[in-house]
């Protein structure tokens, strides 16, 4: 057995064999002889029907599931692999320079990219991406390639470098057992779709791919079977026996768990000596709600709406955010929905939004400072916010913000889209406006802009990033990365000091709210509000339902002077009900 540690991409444990999957590039293409003119373009223009009838299934098979943004991804697709201009390009070409279909539709796709890219118009120079993929899957079914995914017709673990959100997406679902990535971190796509799903993940799971071996020569010592740990970050290749037993008991209780979490989903998070606190969801799309509310959410913390921008080749239109967020309010109503801002750059670049090359993209143009050089795609997003806010209880909050100069640019944004919809006579809804803290600087100042606002919500994961000097993608930075540190612990006391003093509500947002102990912490210094993924609701409930408010703020305020988070966690861990399910 050999055991390998990545970083949790989206909990549970499974064990099972594996396939690794190799996105098959689009082959070369050649040259033909002029006789075979007809007929090549004959072919190209049957292969590109057959494309587009492909993609058509992967949107219907995706929207079945319960996905119609992402399935939206796959019509725009379908849409450009039927657009006559893509096969009279490449038409040309084989009539021209005789190049084979393959050759021609590739190149064809490529010089059909960067026209829409010359175009000085974002919407169209978006779409290039979709036009050069769109070409390699009709160079693919040209050359009889088989889909990248065809290895996986059992019921097996996907393992690969990096998986494309196209190819998670497709991925069949009654054989997906678990995905384990070498790449890849846990705010990408394939893991923000695995949460979705309810399958297990790890992703940057170093030397995965060698531990493996090489799938093409013939796998010799290759492991048979693979056990992950989507929660620890644990991978284990042949399990031994005393493993596989502890993964089989550890699906069993989850599936439990599951069933009892359902039930006890109703119970309010209130401490032994009466103190309640709310519980929200953080979700990427609407329809994540569904299982937060089953899982007892009471209102959303966090929409991290950038997941609506990505894999797209242009912004969502106005109404199609309206669409989203009304569904998401509509979900949830009476209780809060907080939409986030835009939060791309960092690690979640947008190619339609160039924001140029950055040494340190995540101390770069991300977040809120994108809306310095394009207020318009801000002002869009809290048009959208104002109009959805009309179904229910909305509150909007912008990420990133590191002082009181971006809290005016908030304001202003917020100012202009609101009074553009009055303007012109549409209805408009009440919105609360916030911030994240997640920049050390923003809880320093917070004094300067605190009375402007109504709430402020934690980002305990950039916080800890910006605080600790620790990429949060870095799997080899562990020893810095629990929230208990002091350092966090200090600057979320003064959040929670200053808010009270600016009459600001205060929440938290960030991975440490779905943390047990870390939760428990929180509770104790004075929190009253905690958003987390919605598979973290039920441990957080009953470890609240567990203790005292009392024991609860006498640790906090003693931990704020531990050296260590390892000392906090001693404190904080043995009041963490053991919840063995029954
Ligand atoms: C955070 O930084 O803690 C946060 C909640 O936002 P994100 O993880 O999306 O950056
Ligand atoms: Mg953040």
């Amino acid at each position: 057995m050999k055991h390998l540690h990545g970083v949790s991409a989206a909990p549970g444990v499974v064990r099972g064999a594996w396939v690794r999957i190799d996105p098959s590039p689009a082959p070369a293409g050649g040259t033909i002889d002029p006789e075979a003119i007809g007929a090549e373009i004959a072919r190209l223009a049957a292969a590109s029907t057959a494309a587009a009838a492909d993609l058509g299934t992967i949107a219907g098979r995706v929207r079945e599931d319960g996905h119609p943004d992402e399935a939206a991804i796959f019509d725009a697709q379908a849409a450009i692999a039927r657009d006559p201009a893509l096969a009279t390009m490449a038409s040309e070409r084989i009539e021209q320079s005789h190049e084979d279909a393959i050759r021609a539709v590739r190149a064809a796709a490529e010089a059909f990219a960067a026209q829409l890219r010359s175009l000085d118009d974002e919407l169209l120079a978006a779409r290039a991406a979709d036009v050069v993929d769109v070409g390699g899957r009709i160079a693919r079914r040209l050359a009889g390639r088989p889909e990248s995914t065809a290895g996986l017709d059992r019921p097996s673990i996907v393992v690969a470098d990096d998986l494309a959100p196209s190819v998670t997406a497709t991925l069949p679902r009654d054989r997906l057992l678990g995905i384990a990535l070498e790449g890849s971190s846990p705010t990408a796509h394939a893991a923000i779709l695995a949460r979705a799903y309810g399958i297990p993940a790890v992703v940057g799971v170093a030397d995965l791919l060698t531990a493996l071996g090489d799938p093409s020569n013939g796998g010799g010592s290759a492991p048979s079977e693979l056990a992950i740990d989507g929660a620890s970050g644990d991978v284990y290749l042949d399990p031994d026996s005393a493993t596989r037993d502890r993964f089989d008991a550890g699906a069993d209780a989850g599936r439990r768990r599951h069933e009892s979490d359902v039930i006890e989903a109703a119970l309010p998070a209130v401490t032994l000596d009466g103190t309640e606190v709310a519980l929200l969801a953080n979700i990427g799309t609407p329809d994540e709600s569904e299982a937060a509310i089953a899982l007892g959410a009471e209102g959303v913390g966090l929409f991290r709406t950038e997941f609506l921008f990505l894999e797209r080749t242009g912004p969502p239109s106005e109404n199609e955010q309206v669409a989203a967020y009304d569904r998401v309010v509509r979900a949830f109503a009476p209780h809060p929905v907080t939409i986030r801002l835009l939060d791309v750059g960092g690690d979640k670049p947008i190619p339609y939004l160039p924001i140029g090359e950055e040494a340190n993209p995540f101390l770069g143009v991300r977040a809120l400072r994108l809306a310095y050089g394009q207020p318009d795609l801000f002002v869009t997003q809290l048009r959208a916010c104002y109009r959805a806010a009309a179904a229910g209880h909305l509150k909007v909050m912008a990420p990133m913000v590191a002082d009181a100069g971006d809290v005016d640019l908030l304001l202003a944004l917020a100012e202009h889209a609101r009074g553009d919809l009055a303007a012109a006579g549409q209805p408009v809804g009440t919105i609360a406006l916030g911030v994240m803290l997640e920049i050390p600087a923003a809880i320093l100042v917070a004094d300067s802009y605190a009375p402007r606002l109504a709430f402020a919500s934690l980002g305990t994961n950039d916080l800890m990033q910006y605080t600790m000097a620790v990429d949060r993608g870095n799997a080899r930075l562990d020893r810095y990365r629990d929230a208990l540190h002091p350092a966090l612990l200090r600057l979320v006391k003064q959040a929670v000091d200053v808010s009270a003093r600016g009459g600001l509500e205060l929440s938290v947002c960030g991975e440490m709210a779905g943390d047990p102990a870390a939760a428990l912490a929180l509770v104790g210094l004075g929190l009253r509000e905690l958003s987390m993924a919605s598979s973290s609701l039920p441990a957080v409930r009953r470890a609240i339902r567990g203790v005292r408010l009392s024991t609860l703020a006498a640790e906090a305020s003693a931990a704020l002077d531990d050296p260590s988070a390892r000392s906090i966690r001693a404190r904080f861990e043995p009041l963490v009900a053991v919840d063995v399910p029954a």
